[in-house]
């Protein structure tokens, strides 16, 4: 699986990555927690990017798409891949072409996350991560079994929020997204690699929906019909 997840802040990519990667044995590529493990480490780039991360503006694409490419390169990508905020405007959609051109890797596919502005605040509004290992919970959507023990690790008590995930700055993060990362949607919509799912279902409605757009018999870039229940 060598896949794109495309999405607005909140719409459930780091989620679905992290489902994925387990069923799959794929890595998550998350731009974001590239960023913020940096940040946390106090590495140079770190101190670069902290600023901009906080401000809810796009890190400048040079630092970006180099520290993609270094990733891609590493050993545990063999087996595939799952990009979650990368690309995030059409020059870095264009570099990473480019890039797996000469690294000789093909994608499987882009999917698209759907879900409505409103949703996406409260989604982020109410989050929060294990720093133990890196799950991600909700205050309503998804909160662990016993309130201060992560159902993954069970590390007590270390659960984190982030800076940015504050309402201020996840309307700029929402600005951003419409103006800049929305226009790589017809890019790859006219390379026939976009596959569209309704993020607003439930999470593991979300992972089946995913798996039948990546089928290569499926229609790409119409959001596939309601699933039957019962
Ligand atoms: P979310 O999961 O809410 O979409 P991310 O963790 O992907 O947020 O990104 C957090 C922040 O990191 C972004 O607001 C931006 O400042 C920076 N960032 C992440 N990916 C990129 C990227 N591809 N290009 C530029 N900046 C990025
Ligand atoms: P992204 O990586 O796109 O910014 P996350 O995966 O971090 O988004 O999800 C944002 C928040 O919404 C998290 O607190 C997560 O637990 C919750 N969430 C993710 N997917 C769903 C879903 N399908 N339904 C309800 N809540 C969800
Ligand atoms: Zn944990």
């Amino acid at each position: 699986m060598r896949i794109i997840l495309l999405g607005p802040p909140g719409a459930g990519k780091g989620t679905q990555s992290r489902l994925l990667m387990e069923k799959y044995g794929v890595v998550q590529i998350s731009t974001g927690d590239l960023f913020r493990e940096n940040v946390k480490a106090g590495t140079p780039l770190g101190k670069q990017v902290e600023a901009i991360i906080n401000e809810g503006k796009l890190v400048p694409d040079e630092i970006t798409i180099k520290m993609i490419s270094e990733r891609l390169d590493r050993a545990d990508c063999k087996n595939g891949f799952i990009l979650d905020g990368f690309p995030r405007n059409v020059a870095q959609a264009e570099a990473l072409e480019k890039m797996l051109k000469e690294k000789g890797i093909k994608l499987d596919g882009v999917v698209r996350m759907e879900v409505d502005d409103d949703k996406l605040v409260e989604r982020i509004s109410g989050r929060f991560t294990c720093s133990g290992c890196g799950e991600g919970y909700h205050d309503k959507f998804k909160k662990p079994a016993q309130a201060d023990s992560c159902d993954k690790c069970h590390a007590n008590g270390k659960f984190t929020r982030r800076a940015d995930d504050n309402e201020a700055t996840v309307r700029e993060r929402l600005k951003v997204y419409h103006g800049q990362t929305a226009p790589i949607l017809p890019f790859y919509k006219s390379r026939g690699m976009l596959k569209i799912v309704n993020g607003m279902a439930a999470m593991e409605d979300v992972t089946a929906e995913i798996e039948a757009v990546l089928k290569p018999d499926s229609d790409s870039d119409k959001p596939p019909p309601p699933r039957m229940c019962g």
